[in-house]
C-alpha cells in the first residue's frame, strides 16, 4: 500500500526485499532491487548500466563503470577502430605501427575514458597516473626478464618435451608474480590514500595500473621483431593474431583480474551490506581465486602451445569469461554498498535525466550512484559517505 512522505509529498512504499520505506517508482532506491517484479539482485538490470544486462558481454561498460550508456558509443566505436587498424596492420605484415598501437590502444582509451567522466577531478594527477605509472615502471624490467624464459620454456616444451621445473616458473610461478606486480600501485594507494572507499575506487586503480604493466610488457616483448625490420617474415594470419591478442586481449584481462582484486579490497574499506544471494561473488578471495586460474591456465598455454591459433583461442575465451565475471561481481558489489538508507534531495539523475530524490540507487532507472562520476551532476552532494 502507498503512502506520501509527510515532507516532500513523494508517493512512498515499503520494499518487499529490504522493508524499507521508499519512493513508490521502478527501483528501490536504498537496496536497488526491482519492486514490481520484487527481484533484489534485478540481474536483467545492471547496476553501472540499467539499461543492459548483468550478462552483457561489453568491454566498454564492464571496464568503463562510470562511463553514461548515451556517452559510449564513441568508446565502443574507438575499439572497433583499433581492432580493425590492428587486422589490417597485422595482415600488411608491418611490426612498428602494429607493436605501436598494440601496447598503446587500449591505455589511451583508458585515459579518455577518466578525463571524459572527470571520476578524481580534485586528485587527477596523483591518482590515476601513479598507478598507470608504476605499473608501466614495474612491467618493463619484468618482462626484459621474464620473456625470454618464457619464450626458451615453450621451445624446450616442444622439441624435448615439458620439464616441470621450468614449466611451473615459467606458466605458474610467472603469471601469479605479474598480477601480483600489477596491485603494487592500488596497494599502495589503499594503504596512503584513505579517502578512497568506493568499490569502483579499486576497480579504477587496479584497472589503470595493469593497463600501464600491459603497454610496457607489450612494447618489451614485441620489441625483438622490430630489430628484424618493418615487415615481418611472420604468417599474416599469426602476426594478426598477435597483435590482437597483445593489442585488445591481454589488457582486457590484466584489466579485469586486477580491477576485480583492488575492487573486493576498496569494497570492505565502507560499510557493506551481506547480501541475500551471490555475496560470495564481492569476496577478496574469490577475486584473488577467479583471477590465480586465469592466469595459471594461461600461463601454461603460454609455454605449452606453439600454435598461435590455439593460444590465441584461449586468451579469447578466457576474456569473454572474465569480462563476464567482472560485471557479475561489480553487480554485487555495487548492491552490497548500499547501505544507508535516506531520502536525499530532489535532483538529476545523471543516467536517465529525471529529478528524483538522491539515494543509493536511482529509483526511476535503477543505476547505482557509485557508479556515476564523483563530480557529476547530481553527485556533488556526497550523501552516502
Ligand atoms: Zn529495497
Ligand atoms: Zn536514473
Amino acid at each position: 500500500m502507498s503512502v506520501n512522505d509527510s515532507d516532500t509529498g513523494i508517493p512512498m512504499t515499503t520494499c518487499p526485499a529490504c522493508s524499507n520505506l521508499v519512493p513508490s517508482e521502478e527501483y528501490c532506491g536504498a537496496c536497488g532491487a526491482h519492486l514490481a517484479s520484487n527481484s533484489p539482485g534485478r540481474h536483467t538490470a545492471y547496476a553501472a548500466d540499467p539499461s543492459e544486462h548483468m550478462f552483457h558481454l561489453s568491454a566498454v561498460s564492464t571496464l568503463f563503470p562510470h562511463l553514461p550508456h548515451r556517452r559510449s558509443a564513441p568508446f565502443r566505436l574507438a575499439l572497433l577502430v583499433a581492432g580493425g587498424l590492428l587486422v589490417v596492420l597485422g595482415i600488411a605484415r608491418l611490426t612498428g605501427p602494429a607493436i605501436a598501437l598494440a601496447a598503446i590502444a587500449v591505455p589511451v582509451l583508458y585515459v579518455l575514458y577518466l578525463w571524459e567522466v572527470e571520476v578524481y577531478e580534485d586528485e587527477p594527477v596523483t591518482v590515476t597516473a601513479l598507478t598507470f605509472v608504476l605499473g608501466i615502471l614495474l612491467g618493463i624490467p619484468w618482462a626484459w626478464f621474464t620473456g625470454p624464459i618464457v619464450t626458451a620454456t615453450l621451445l624446450g616444451t616442444v622439441i624435448a618435451g615439458p620439464q616441470p621445473g621450468k614449466v611451473l616458473l615459467a606458466g605458474v610461478v610467472f603469471p601469479l608474480a605479474a598480477q601480483v606486480l600489477m596491485l603494487l600501485g592500488p596497494l599502495f594507494l589503499f594503504f596512503y590514500r584513505r579517502r578512497y572507499d568506493e568499490a569502483l575506487d579499486g576497480f579504477t586503480f587496479g584497472a589503470a595500473s595493469a593497463l600501464g604493466f600491459t603497454l610496457a610488457t607489450t612494447f618489451v616483448n614485441l620489441w625483438p621483431e622490430l630489430r628484424l625490420g618493418l615487415v615481418t617474415n611472420a604468417d599474416p594470419a599469426t602476426h594478426t593474431l598477435t597483435v590482437l591478442e597483445r593489442g585488445l586481449l591481454n589488457p582486457f584481462l590484466a584489466a579485469s583480474t586486477t580491477g576485480l582484486i583492488a575492487g573486493a579490497l576498496w569494497l570492505r574499506r565502507g560499510k557493506v551490506r551481506s547480501l541475500a544471494a551471490h555475496g560470495w561473488t564481492t569476496t577478496l578471495w574469490t577475486s584473488i581465486l577467479v583471477a590465480a586460474v586465469v592466469w595459471v591456465v594461461l600461463g601454461l598455454v603460454n609455454v605449452s602451445v606453439l600454435s598461435t591459433g590455439v593460444a590465441v583461442g584461449a586468451y579469447l575465451l578466457l576474456t569473454m569469461a572474465m569480462l563476464l565475471w567482472v560485471r557479475v561481481a561489480l553487480h554485487h558489489m555495487l548492491l552490497a554498498e548500499a547501505v544507508e538508507v535516506q531520502v536525499g534531495p530532489m535532483e538529476p539523475c545523471f543516467h536517465c535525466h529525471r529529478i528524483e530524490p538522491r539515494m543509493a540507487f536511482c529509483p526511476h532507472c535503477g543505476i547505482a550512484t557509485r557508479a556515476t562520476p564523483k563530480t557529476g551532476t547530481g553527485r556533488l552532494r556526497r550523501a552516502f559517505r
